[in-house]
């Protein structure tokens, strides 16, 4: 049976001075979960980063990719999700196995566990060769409103960032998605009174992507003329490999690669995001000296 799928969609609204794009990302969220120790906590801060990143992914094209960072202080450490622009994404969390009670509203304490003492950074490897680096402070750590004061701040460009998940009991996911709202430059008085009231009246994005069900109705829910410029599906998928783990291995010096070959017993490397382990023998260690000496890649 082929999995089922979650998608992407993309408008052009307001008489073409807004961008809005949704999303729906249960299947992605739960495949995240699969290979992870999570809380229900824990698991809608990743999927609420994962649904961030994804929207992101969205606005770039070809081969380019985004990473969005966070490290606000709190238990679950520094979170990080990566996507593409045709939808594929992964994520990590440094401690996913964390749980904090309740908030006062009696909803997942998203910002309780990523904390609002840090930053969140956005990473854009555009086809240039170096990447795009905005940082801006966070505000609560429940990540949309962090990511839409990122907008503000970094990209100047004012936009509505909603992100919504909710758990199952034993953790894993029962809906998650979200939508971004952005002004287009020749955006009007009245578009922008338009993001006002929305903002006011957005009450629990949760329950708006519980009751939508689907992109149609999320975005007639929004109230807006709109056209539709493309939709696509998304998907979980980590693209690491053994050749780029050697890659990451040239980080080490000769020294302590020259020791472990030494050792003759191999060197197991486990992937951040997806918990695959890959083992490296003594030919694939030489080779990373190898990779070293003709120095043909900078690891930043
Ligand atoms: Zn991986």
């Amino acid at each position: 049976m082929a999995m089922p799928k979650d998608y992407l969609h993309k408008y052009l609204a307001f008489n073409k001075q807004m961008r809005i794009i949704t999303l729906f990302s249960t299947h992605c969220v739960n495949e995240y979960c699969k290979n992870i120790l999570t809380t229900p906590v824990s698991m809608a801060a990743m999927g609420r980063l994962i649904s961030a990143t994804v929207m992101l992914g969205s606005m770039l094209k070809g081969n380019e990719s985004v990473m969005v960072s966070i490290d606000g202080g709190g238990p679950i450490g520094i979170i990080r999700a990566e996507a593409n622009s045709k939808g594929d994404v992964r994520a990590f969390a440094s401690n996913p196995n964390v749980s904090v009670p309740l908030n006062e509203r009696n909803i997942l304490n998203v910002g309780g566990i990523v904390g609002n003492n840090g930053y969140l950074q956005v990473r854009k490897q555009l086809n240039m060769k170096e990447p795009f680096i905005g940082t801006c402070e966070l505000v609560s750590g429940e990540i949309a409103e962090d990511l839409s004061y990122y907008f503000a701040t970094s990209e100047q460009t004012p936009t509505i960032v909603a992100l919504g998940v909710l758990a199952n009991e034993n953790g894993t996911c029962k809906q998650s998605g979200g939508f971004i709202i952005q002004l287009l430059p020749n955006a009007s008085k009245e578009a922008y009174d338009f993001l006002d009231d929305l903002l006011k009246n957005l009450k629990s994005v949760s329950n708006l992507i519980s009751n939508a069900q689907s992109s149609d109705k999320l975005i007639d829910m929004l109230n807006v003329d709109y056209e539709l410029l493309f939709e696509y599906p998304i998907c979980y998928k980590c693209n690491c490999s053994l050749e780029k783990t050697k890659i990451l291995l040239t980080q080490l010096t000769n020294e302590e690669l020259l020791e472990d070959i030494n050792k003759n017993q191999g060197l197991d490397v486990t992937c951040n995001f997806c918990q695959h382990t890959y083992h490296l023998n003594n030919d694939d260690l030489r080779e990373v000296l190898e990779i070293k000496k003709q120095n043909k890649y900078q690891v930043k």
